[in-house]
């Protein structure tokens, strides 16, 4: 902390001024841990969404994009959420950090509205803390609060093993959060311990099919038919499905023809900062 800093300096010389001194603050931040990093990373604001967009399988369009948070470090540049998610969930952060997400997306969406754009719902990531915790539905339902169009722009994608950490709980949690009008992502699907009786209970709209098989798909006929397969489950359980992680021109022909309803992937684009997705999906859509 800058003033600390300066002042503990200050007091040292005897001088009657405060001043910053950079090497000093280098010094400082240098001792800091991770998990001081993060909380200073937090005041400053140096989160941010990038977003990767969705796109129908069957007419083309941009259908939604998923929210994805990096660290922009000023000192290293963009840390990708793997190697920081894990401290903020370690440290309780996340509660904070994971609400700030929501509040970020939800007022990206409503300025694209205001903006004119044709906006797309964003689906964020929630971290099974986030949804353990007893509060967490009336903190979705405040912050949807902001604006009546709020909860039409929001989703939140949720993992298979979050919810059987307590079947009931979570059941009744993503009950509530969908009666607000929010959609509900099960993201990463078949790398969890999927147990079928308990995907049928779940309050879903989507079905996330995790990057592993996609890839697999290539591989030959077992790989084909698991896609397949889970395509078909999901769509009996009246789910849209998306398709993870599609890099291949190849991958996305094969699961159009497996009538897979949405694919996102490298192929279509990386996650962009929200400029770049504004500029380059929202306003062509618009036509502006
Ligand atoms: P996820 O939710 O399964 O997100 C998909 C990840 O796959 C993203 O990595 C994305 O950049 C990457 N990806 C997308 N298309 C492709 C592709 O074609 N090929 C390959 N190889 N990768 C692709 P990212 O952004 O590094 O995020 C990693 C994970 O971090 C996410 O996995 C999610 O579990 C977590 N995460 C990200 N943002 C948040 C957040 O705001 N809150 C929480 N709790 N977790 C987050
Ligand atoms: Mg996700
Ligand atoms: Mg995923």
């Amino acid at each position: 902390n800058h003033s600390e800093a300066a002042l503990k300096k200050a007091k040292a010389r005897g001088e009657r001024y405060l001043f910053f001194d950079k090497s000093m603050t280098d010094r400082v931040a240098g001792n800091l841990t991770l998990e001081n990093q993060l909380r200073q990373a937090r005041i400053n604001d140096e989160f941010v969404l990038y977003y990767q967009p969705k796109r129908s399988l069957v007419s083309g369009k941009v259908t939604g994009a998923e929210a994805l948070m990096r660290w922009n470090n000023p000192k290293t540049g963009l840390v990708p959420p793997n190697h920081f998610i894990p401290v903020l969930e370690e440290t309780g952060m996340i509660h904070e950090v994971g609400r700030w997400a929501v509040r970020q997306a939800i007022a990206d969406y409503l300025r694209w509205i205001d903006a004119g754009l044709e906006p797309v719902r964003i689906a964020v990531n929630v971290s099974p803390l986030q949804l353990r915790n007893r509060g967490f539905v009336g903190e979705i339902e405040q912050l949807i609060s902001v604006d009546q169009r709020a909860a039409a722009g929001l989703e939140l994608e949720i993992t298979e093993s979050m919810v059987m950490e307590n079947i009931e709980h979570g059941i009744a949690s993503l009950q509530a959060i969908r009666a607000l009008g929010v959609h509900i992502t099960l993201d990463d699907f078949g790398t969890g311990f999927s147990s079928l009786s308990h995907l049928s209970r779940l309050p879903l709209d989507v079905l996330k099919i995790d990057r592993s098989f996609v890839l697999d798909m290539a591989k030959g006929p077992d790989g084909m038919a698991i896609v397949m397969n889970i395509i078909t489950l999901a769509h009996s359980l009246k789910l849209n499905v998306v398709a993870e992680g599609v890099e291949t021109e190849e991958q996305s022909k094969l699961l159009r023809l497996m009538k897979c309803d949405e694919m996102q992937g490298f192929l279509f684009s990386k996650p962009v900062p929200v400029e770049l997705f504004e500029s380059d999906f929202l306003a062509r859509a618009a036509g502006v």
